[in-house]
C-alpha cells in the first residue's frame, strides 16, 4: 500500500509551487503573490511539502467569474421572460421619452411612473406595486409599458402579459407553467384584469396567479378598466381585491375626476418615495 507521501511524490508536487512573474519568496519562506502580498501556497506540517492556496487577487477574481455567470443567467431570464411577454411594436414605442404629459393629471402619473423606476430596488424590496385603474383609453397600458420597458433595458426580469393572451397562446391550461413562469419574474405586468371575467376558467387562473405573486410577495403592475371594486359583491373576487389593494398602490387615470378611490389602503412610505 502507498504512503501518503508516496502518493504526492506521484502526484509530482515540486517543492514550491511555480511561480509566476512578480511573485517573492516572503520572509515565511513561501511563494507570495506579486500583486496582492498574500502567500500562495501552504506548507503541510507532516512532510514540509507546499500545496498552493487561492490568494486574495485570485479570490477577486473567482467572484468576478461567479457574479458575471450571475448576470449571464440573470439575462437569460430577462430574455426568456421578454419572449414570453406581449412585446409588440406598441410596447416598444412606450417608454418615458414618448410620455406626453401636458396636463396636471398625467404629469402625476409620469412621476409616478418614473419614481417606480429610480426607487426599484425598495420597490422589489417593498414588495409594491401599482394598480392603473380608470377607463379604457386613458393610457393604463402605456403607463405600466413605458415602467417595465425602462426596467427591462436595466435587465430586471419583468413579465408582461394579460392572462387572456398568455393563456390562449403560450400556456394552454397548464396553470402551474404559467404560474412558475410568473414567479421567475421580478416584476409581473399584468394588462387588462378584469377582462378574464367572462370565462370563469380564466377568472380563476387570474386569482391563482395573483394570490402566487401575493405570497410569493413579488410585485405587480395592474392595469384595470374595472370600477366596482366597492360593490362587488362575489368573496372570491373580493378576497382578490384586498390582495392587489394591499401591494399596489391605486393610480387613477380617469381625467375626470381627480378624486382617489376612498378608503383606500394608504401605505405612507411608499406613497412619500412615489411622490417625492
Ligand atoms: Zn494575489
Amino acid at each position: 500500500m502507498q504512503s501518503i507521501d508516496d502518493i504526492m511524490a506521484h502526484m509530482g508536487l515540486p517543492d514550491h509551487i511555480t511561480a509566476e512573474p512578480g511573485d517573492f519568496i516572503g520572509d515565511d519562506d513561501l511563494v507570495h503573490c506579486g500583486v496582492c502580498g498574500k502567500a500562495k501556497e501552504h506548507r503541510l506540517k507532516y512532510n514540509g511539502r507546499f500545496v498552493p492556496i487561492i490568494c486574495q487577487c485570485r479570490m477577486d477574481e473567482l467572484a468576478r467569474e461567479e457574479a458575471e455567470q450571475q448576470r449571464q443567467m440573470e439575462l437569460k431570464r430577462v430574455n426568456e421572460l421578454a419572449a414570453y411577454s406581449l412585446i409588440d411594436e406598441r410596447f416598444r414605442e412606450s417608454t418615458f421619452d414618448n410620455f406626453i404629459a401636458d396636463t396636471p393629471e398625467d404629469q402625476h402619473v409620469l412621476r409616478i411612473c418614473r419614481n417606480y423606476v429610480d426607487h426599484w430596488d425598495e420597490m422589489l424590496a417593498n414588495n409594491a406595486g401599482l394598480l392603473f385603474y380608470g377607463s379604457p383609453g386613458t393610457g393604463k397600458t402605456f403607463a405600466a409599458s413605458c415602467i417595465a420597458n425602462a426596467l427591462m433595458e436595466r435587465r430586471v426580469p419583468v413579465l408582461v402579459t394579460s392572462i387572456v393572451r398568455l393563456t390562449a397562446d403560450t400556456f394552454g391550461d397548464d396553470l402551474n407553467e404559467l404560474l412558475y413562469r410568473m414567479n421567475t419574474a421580478r416584476l409581473l405586468v399584468l394588462d387588462d384584469f378584469g377582462a378574464e371575467r367572462e370565462t370563469s376558467t380564466k377568472a380563476e387562473q387570474v386569482f391563482s396567479v395573483i394570490d402566487a405573486r401575493y405570497s410569493a410577495k413579488k410585485p405587480m403592475i395592474i392595469t384595470t378598466n374595472l370600477k366596482d371594486f366597492k360593490t362587488e359583491t362575489n368573496v372570491r373576487r373580493l378576497r382578490v381585491y384586498d390582495r392587489i389593494f394591499e401591494v399596489c398602490k391605486p393610480v387613477k387615470m380617469d381625467g375626470e375626476s381627480k378624486r382617489r378611490a376612498e378608503g383606500q389602503k394608504k401605505r405612507d412610505s411608499i406613497r412619500a418615495i412615489l411622490e417625492g
